[in-house]
């Protein structure tokens, strides 16, 4: 398995290492909203997880998820 693999999410579009999400069309984030799986602990320098490479963009459904709580 190549783990620098960079996809781009399905749900809000951002980039995403491959290896570092559970699903293979979403960032950890979205999958974590969408699908109950383990988020990244996200560090975030200049704009990006320097883990998973999410760039903190959240779609309108996932903004409306997380602003329950
Ligand atoms: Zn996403
Ligand atoms: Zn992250």
């Amino acid at each position: 398995m190549d783990d620098s693999i960079i996809g781009t999410c399905a749900e809000c579009g951002s980039e995403f290492l491959k290896s570092k999400s559970k699903m293979e069309e979403l960032c950890p984030e979205c999958a974590y909203w969408l699908y109950g799986y383990e988020n990244c602990k996200h560090i975030f320098k200049a704009g990006k997880c320097t883990i998973c490479l999410w760039d903190g963009s959240k779609s309108d459904y996932i903004k409306s998820l997380s602003s329950e709580f």
